[in-house]
């Protein structure tokens, strides 16, 4: 499996810590507003790495975080008037439910900033200690930038071209650092916002300090794949591997991935730019899987345009696949034969080169683009190739493969039956005679199994009723 590692610019060969194990942190979103579709990028993109490593039998421990102390949720907590914490754990909670609905994974851990300030206070602590950090006159702890050699290796800048670069950033109290290079790890409080006591100052943490502490915390000292979008590799994922290498002594993360940019009329899409949609727009115009589809049917390391022309092929291509199945169901369902024939047999092994063309896709550098063309191709195979004589086994074989390959990208292409009228009436007969035999266990069964579909059942004088929820 080969990955592009941004450290070194160039496609490796993956080769993880441990045999059979994969650690892995994405940098999350910052909570103080609904996630937009450029944030959803990283997430289907690392969900659907995710998917295939864990397909491929390894077992993934995934840690994404939750940024929630900073700025722009103190900004909204102060204008509604409640506490930082309802902002964040509003959004929160609503990230959780755009995640869900677009069929991203909850990660292994969901870690906060907020509940891990004591491993802040520690990494900082063994910072200064190292003489890699150190305390100015208001209390601020920064990070002394040139005294980790290895920093700007991951965006591969120079340090005097950096220092050029930083000397109009100055801002109030900066003054006070040693170089324009350092970065905050600890910064005083403001009136008003919420504050941590530490051994330098009643303060909050900088940005950069909470993913090397989580990413310790959680998966080790050293760790297979940190990811993010684009705009995170200078200065926060450089920040990262500054702190982390200079406070544990040991190479932080061994593969660095990056996703481009989400944009839209070809200009990033973000919040502070106001040209954004929500997961939560799309939603109400799009199946949130035609955008699953759509983000994967480019390279993740190109930019992407969000259009409605896109949006609409992407429909299209995500119906061929539904389609697809469901013609299947519909032939698995007329068909009366159980026994496989030997030309069927032939089919099925020459449709697994579409599952060795899918894979040999995903293992050059997750070319989804390329995987999901192997899916369409698998689709026209089956639908050239399954007919009314069709064996349940050659059919079934058939549409466990387009399964497959689509829940590897996580994308679901067989809906829900659902159920007909006349199936619910003699549900709730079978289930009245079982009540009468007081069968109750089997009773208790189809009443569940009718409310898993969405049914609900009344008893009353006059019989049983039912309505669709
Ligand atoms: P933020 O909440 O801005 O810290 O972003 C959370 C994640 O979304 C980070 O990995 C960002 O790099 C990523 N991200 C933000 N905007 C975009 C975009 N327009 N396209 C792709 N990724 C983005
Ligand atoms: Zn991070």
């Amino acid at each position: 499996m080969k990955i592009y590692n941004t450290l070194s610019g160039r496609k490796e060969e993956f080769q993880p810590l441990e045999e059979g194990k994969v650690k892995m942190y994405v940098c999350g979103p910052t909570v103080y507003n609904l996630i937009h579709i450029g944030n959803a990028r990283p997430m289907i993109l690392f969900d659907t790495v995710r998917r295939y490593m864990e397909y491929k039998g390894y077992e993934v421990n995934y840690v994404s975080n939750f940024t929630d102390v900073d700025d722009k949720i103190i900004k909204k907590a102060v204008e509604e008037g409640v506490d930082a914490s309802v902002i964040s754990e509003r959004y929160i909670a609503e990230c959780k439910k755009d995640m869900e609905a677009m069929n991203v994974k909850p990660a292994t851990v969901h870690p906060k900033a907020t509940e891990e300030i004591g491993g802040m206070l520690e990494m900082i602590n063994t910072l200064i200690e190292k003489g890699h950090a150190y305390r100015a006159e208001d209390g601020t702890v920064y990070f002394r930038t040139r005294s980790f050699k290895g920093y700007g290796k991951l965006s591969h800048k120079n340090l005097d071209d950096l220092q050029g670069g930083n000397r109009s950033l100055l801002v109030t109290g900066e003054d006070q650092k040693e170089d324009p290079l350092d970065f905050v790890l600890w910064k005083p409080k403001k009136d008003g916002e919420p504050y941590w006591e530490s051994p330098w100052c009643q303060g909050r943490p900088g940005w950069h300090i909470e993913c090397s502490v989580m990413s310790k915390k959680y998966l080790g000292e050293e760790i297979d794949i940190h990811a993010g979008g684009e705009d995170l590799v200078f200065p926060h994922h450089e920040n990262e591997i500054a702190q982390s290498e200079a406070a544990n002594e040991k190479p932080f993360a061994r593969y660095w991935m990056h996703n481009a940019f989400l944009n839209i009329n070809n200009r990033k899409m973000s919040k502070s730019q106001g040209n954004f949609f929500t997961v939560r727009d799309v939603s109400e115009k799009y199946d949130l899987q035609v955008l699953r589809f759509f983000m994967l049917s480019a390279h993740y390391r190109s930019p992407l345009n969000f259009s409605e022309e896109l949006m609409e092929a992407a429909g299209n291509g995500y119906d061929r696949i539904v389609n697809g199945v469901s013609n299947l169901n519909y032939l698995l369902e007329n068909s009366k034969s159980d026994k496989i024939s030997d030309e069927e047999q032939r089919l099925l092994k020459e449709a697994a080169a579409y599952t060795a063309k899918f894979e040999e896709a995903m293992e050059d550098d997750f070319n989804t683009a390329d995987a999901l063309s192997a899916i369409f191709e698998l689709v026209k195979f089956a639908n050239s190739h399954a007919g009314a004589e069709g064996s349940r086994e050659f059919l079934t074989g058939l549409k466990e493969e387009i399964k497959e390959l689509s829940g590897i990208c996580g994308l679901i292409v067989e809906k829900e039956q659902e159920l007909l009228d006349e199936d619910i009436e003699a549900l709730i007969k079978e289930r009245q005679e079982a009540r009468k035999a007081r069968n109750f266990g089997r009773a208790d069964e189809i009443r569940n199994e009718l409310l898993t579909k969405g049914i609900i059942l009344e008893d009353t004088r006059e019989g049983v009723k039912w309505k669709r929820v």
